[in-house]
């Protein structure tokens, strides 16, 4: 397929969804697979609609995301500009062709008529369609209304008893009867053009070869199969993705947990992970592979994998994805992205070393990076509570003595290394006919405050001889503060 261009539209009127983080980014893997260009074009003609800061949230999402604009309002280009409020001529001039030739017409109906008109057609069953009053305006009252400067819109004829066929990439051939296109509104009354007019002018003029999109846009593309046909310009290839469903099945537009793209970064999602799960809403790669990096997805990604029944959003798909990814990525990887988390948490005294060996330790464990701090803090401080449910079950008369003994071994070993203090633990046991286990779970609560972790020896080997001994020490000098307050706690 050669020149392939392919854009990605968003209008301005909120912030980046998952579905627009979707479409742009099959746009993108498809332009990617091959070789071909992605456009970043701002459709924002509606200004009553308009919502500071979108630009900027999605500009910011692709980029976040790693989807890569080839032309746009940032990247240039020879087929610019790209914001639509700077193409109004182009759209003007189109509009005025299309009434020369009668193949649109002045409506000067005012917004009180159009709503009357749409209660009786409520009322009484019938397709929500313009009626055409103003078709059948003679040209001398045509004439008369513009001179007393009467405000119209400009809508399209769409003609009778037609067929509207397209080809759908993704769902097939599509038809239309006419008998159920609405004359839509072309140019609103206040000069500007709506979505429709603007997006196929446009399609043509940046040499669009695919249009990908929502699925809610397949009932206006007869539409637009029109315009391009009055207009006598070849018909872009379309494909149009499957809607995105909450897990019980319900439009994923309607708000139902985050929505909104920008809702996942602060949340600890990678931006491989999101990117993954996006791809597989509505696509696969025909066997059981889950795990691609981008690279792999634009190798794989085509439109013909794409199927056509909705596609659920599952929120633990997602974490799993994530967590793939998390153990996918290297020691160094993680650190960098543990950093800046580390410094807000105020958590910055530790060397590179320190910090890696505790992420070797804990990397298959955890879901998101934040969870080395959320979930083993006790790598970084000393703990603070501990869990309750523990100290009942685990400690007992004796422990405050094992803990004890304990100390002044593992004070004397000169190398504080998992063999040295493993030795430790197995001869006391021993010596005092208990199990190991009788001790080492009081003492992971006493260097972790919490149950459960890494294996205990390795955990205590990264932490040092001299943490570990400051935490069993402040344990048994607190013991019965500490058992006190665990038998009072849920
Ligand atoms: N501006 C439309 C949107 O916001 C673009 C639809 C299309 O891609 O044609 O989704």
């Amino acid at each position: 397929m050669s020149d392939v261009r392919v854009r990605y539209a968003p209008s301005p009127t909120g912030f980046l969804h998952i579905g627009g983080l979707r479409t742009a980014l099959y746009n993108y893997l498809f332009a990617r697979h091959h070789d071909g260009k992605l456009i970043l074009r701002v459709e924002d003609t509606d200004r009553s609609r308009f919502v500071e800061g979108a630009v900027e949230d999605f500009s910011r999402m692709l980029e976040w995301a790693g989807i890569v604009v080839d032309e746009g309002p940032t990247q240039g280009g020879n087929y610019g500009p790209y914001y639509q409020s700077q193409r109004l001529n182009l759209y003007e001039q189109y509009a005025d062709q299309l009434l020369k030739e009668g193949k649109a017409y002045r409506c000067f109906c005012s917004s009180e008529r159009l709503d009357q008109m749409r209660k009786f057609q409520e009322k009484s069953k019938l397709p929500p369609k313009y009626d055409r009053l103003c078709l059948r305006l003679s040209q001398a009252e045509v004439d008369e209304n513009l001179s007393k400067k009467m405000p119209y819109t400009i809508r399209l004829r769409v003609p009778d008893d037609t067929t509207v066929k397209f080809h759908d990439l993704i769902r097939g051939e599509v038809e239309f009867s006419t008998f159920n296109v609405d004359d839509q509104v072309l140019v609103k009354s206040d000069g500007f053009p709506t979505y429709h007019l603007a997006n196929v002018v446009d399609d043509h003029h940046m040499l669009i070869t695919h249009v990908i999109r929502g699925e809610e846009w397949v009932s206006s593309t007869p539409k637009h199969v029109l315009l391009y046909q009055y207009f006598g310009w070849e018909l872009p290839l379309f494909a149009h993705l499957p809607l995105l469903l909450n897990s019980d099945r319900s439009k994923m537009s309607k708000r139902q947990g985050d929505v909104e793209a920008r809702a996942y970064p602060p949340k600890g999602y990678l931006k491989e992970a999101l990117v993954n799960f996006i791809a597989l809403l509505g696509w696969n790669p025909g066997d059981e592979r889950e795990i691609f990096t981008m690279e792999e997805l634009i190798r794989e990604f085509s439109l013909e994998r794409i199927h056509k029944a909705g596609a659920v959003f599952s929120v633990e798909k997602l974490n799993w994805i994530n967590t793939q990814h998390i153990r996918r990525k290297t020691n160094d990887e993680i650190y960098d992205l543990l950093k800046p988390e580390l410094a807000n948490a105020g958590l910055n005294s530790f060397s590179k070393e320190y910090v890696l060996s505790a992420i070797g330790l804990m990397k298959e464990r955890i879901n998101f990076i934040s969870e080395l701090i959320s979930f083993s803090g006790y790598f970084f401080e000393d703990p603070k509570s501990f869990d309750a449910t523990g100290i009942r079950k685990r400690f007992n008369q004796q422990t405050k003595s094992h803990l004890q003994e304990l100390l002044n071994r593992l004070s004397t070993i000169d190398e504080f290394s998992v063999p040295r203090i493993e030795a430790v633990y197995r001869d006391y046991a021993d010596e005092a006919s208990i199990k190991a286990s009788e001790l080492i779970h009081p003492t992971r609560l006493a260097v972790s405050g919490v149950t459960l972790g890494p294996g205990l020896f390795e955990l205590m080997e990264i932490l040092g001889q001299k943490t570990v001994l400051r935490r069993m020490q402040a344990v048994i000098d607190h013991f019965d503060r500490i058992i006190k307050e665990a038998s009072t706690t849920a």
